[in-house]
């Protein structure tokens, strides 16, 4: 795996304010009153109701997790003489915790929210507070989602399996961060419904992957079938660098999810410039639009995850092929063309899981006008 920066900062980098983040918008009227109706109105499926904030709050653990995110620090601080060996200890203990990758950056001002701004904000009162976060270390978290429950977006399965995910990387950094606090450093989790970081841009600073054409990260393991947690502190730690596993390069050929993205909210093109950052621009009202389509068949969508050819199970002749991907376009373009002959160009969603049948194509689910 090289090292290499392919996510370019081009200019001065705004903070961002979190009541503008669109699940928080979808929730509270700024795509309009069908979108907000739909977005806001209790689920007909019972694990997007264990998963997700909705009316009854104790059949959702991970909202109880909200009240031990940051705590109490054990007054005799460890001393560390060796950040190497420390980072490297974090790493390990990141993982007997429950999570499957593990890196460590400076935390970029920029990629905390200037303002709290969470739908669950709205509902406390709490929302518009300023967000001031002085701990210099963000551990960036990921755990693996499952391959072939995502084959099914859009549609409950896969809707099930992004919720498992939130709850899953949630638990290693509520744990984790509770572990830096008893070793006498502040340190606070960051993880769905609770956080003041973006933690797609810590977790390109911290090494995990690469941000992608479809706007979240691309790991090697597992592509971008993963969800990120994150935790901040001040526990002195040694930093690792952004890497080139050539996702970046993959993506500069392959426009698989752009193509099969319900919405068309993925470009096609280029780059763009978006508050001093170089990337895709992914269009996420669109993208919104089409989750709340059709709230009997489902609630959210991971159509360009389950697509992506970097998705595939981490078995060796994927590994092979990712990393050869790194190494020249000419075995990205094998990948691509093999992942079209075993997938198809268009790979079908699949359904039957459990009770549920419905779901598969969403060829005739328009997005909410
Ligand atoms: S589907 Fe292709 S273009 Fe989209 S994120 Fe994956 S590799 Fe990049
Ligand atoms: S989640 Fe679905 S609608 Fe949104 S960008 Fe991905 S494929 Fe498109």
């Amino acid at each position: 795996m090289r090292k290499g920066i392919t996510t370019r900062i081009v200019g001065p980098q705004e903070r961002f304010d979190q009541r503008n983040q669109m699940h928080t918008q979808a929730a509270i009227g700024g795509v309009g009153e069908k979108v907000k109706e739909r977005w806001t109105k209790e689920s007909i499926d019972p694990f997007r109701r264990i998963f997700y904030p909705e009316k009854r709050a104790k059949n959702v653990p991970m909202r109880s997790w909200r009240d031990v995110a940051d705590g109490p620090i054990n007054p005799e601080r460890m001393p560390v003489d060796d950040p190497e060996t420390m980072a490297a200890r974090i790493k390990e203990a990141g993982k007997f915790l429950g999570a499957d990758l593990v890196g460590i950056c400076e935390l970029n001002l920029a990629s905390v929210y200037s303002h709290t701004g969470l739908r669950i904000d709205f509902a406390k009162g709490t929302a518009g507070e300023e967000i001031k976060l002085p701990h210099r270390y963000a551990i960036s978290l990921a755990v693996e989602m499952n391959y072939k429950h995502l084959r099914y977006s859009p549609g409950w399965i896969d809707n099930a399996e992004v919720g498992l995910g939130y709850l899953n990387v949630a638990k290693p950094a509520v744990a984790l961060a509770a572990y830096i606090r008893e070793l006498g450093y502040p340190a606070r989790a960051h993880f769905f419904i609770n956080e003041w970081v973006l933690h797609v841009p810590i977790a390109v600073d911290a090494g995990l992957g690469e941000l992608s054409r479809n706007g979240i990260i691309i790991t090697a393991p597992f592509g971008p079938r993963v969800r990120l947690s994150t935790v901040t502190t001040d526990l002195p730690l040694a930093v690792d660098s952004p890497v080139d596993i050539g996702a970046v390069s993959t993506c500069e050929i392959c426009k698989k999810c752009a193509e099969n993205c319900p919405s068309q909210a993925i470009p096609r093109g280029g780059k763009e410039i978006v508050r001093g950052v170089e990337k895709w621009k992914v269009d996420a009202e669109r993208c919104i639009r089409f989750w709340v389509a059709n709230p009997n068949r489902w609630n959210d969508c991971a159509r360009c995850i389950a697509v992506c050819p970097w998705s595939r199970p981490n078995v060796w002749y994927h590994r092979f092929s990712t990393k050869a991907a790194a190494r020249s376009r000419a075995a990205i373009k094998i990948l691509l063309w093999v992942d079209d002959i075993i997938r198809g160009k268009r790979p079908k969603p699949v359904i039957k899981w459990l009770e549920y049948t419905e779901g598969g194509s969403p060829i005739s689910d328009k997005p909410v006008e």
